[in-house]
């Protein structure tokens, strides 16, 4: 199922779009797990890290996250403790709201891009969409340490957009022409 992308954007015709969460539950007692079913798909059609955006769930929940390899290159994300869909979807939401929407135009069009190094270092985003950059801080506790988790990873991975959901500026070959 396809959801917009911004949770206040109620235009049918939004092109930004991403898939509902899907989870289900595994074990029992002290072994139980929610799985992050579509986790991977989700970060990438957020145009984040699927690192990122589940220690961030992890975070808010207070629980621990599990990354499983299967299969090569496929990773299950999971989380420790039994959780609701719609709890982990609003978390996504948050998410959403602080770190992939631009906060002027609202468009999720930002390149995060970390400035300085060490201690010092900040995180820059800017949109794609209206052009404007600025650093990301951290207005509560849980996006603190998103803002600490996003500086860490591009640090030492580069950010990579996703083709297709990116604006991409098309040379205006059709320009009008009255003669
Ligand atoms: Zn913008």
């Amino acid at each position: 199922m396809s959801i917009n992308i911004n949770p206040n954007a109620n235009d049918p015709s939004y092109r930004y779009k991403m898939e509902k969460i899907n989870t289900y539950q595994t074990g029992r007692g002290g072994n139980c797990h929610t799985v992050l079913d579509n986790i991977i798909n989700i970060s990438s059609q957020l145009n984040t890290a699927p690192d990122i955006l589940v220690n961030y769930i992890g975070n808010v929940l207070g629980c621990n996250t599990i990354k499983t390899q299967h299969n090569n290159n496929n990773y299950i994300y999971n989380l420790k403790g039994h959780y609701q869909t719609d709890k982990i979807q609003e978390i996504i939401y948050n998410f959403i709201v602080f770190a992939t929407l631009c906060n002027k135009c609202n468009i999720p069009e930002l390149t995060p891009d970390v400035i300085n190094k060490g201690k010092h270092s900040t995180l820059n985003m800017k949109c794609s969409a209206c052009g404007k950059s600025y650093e990301l801080i951290g207005n509560n506790k849980y996006n603190l340490k998103l803002v600490e988790s996003m500086i860490k990873y591009y640090t030492l991975n580069t950010f990579v957009a996703k083709k297709g959901t990116m604006v991409t500026k098309t040379d205006n070959l059709n320009e009008f022409n009255p003669f």
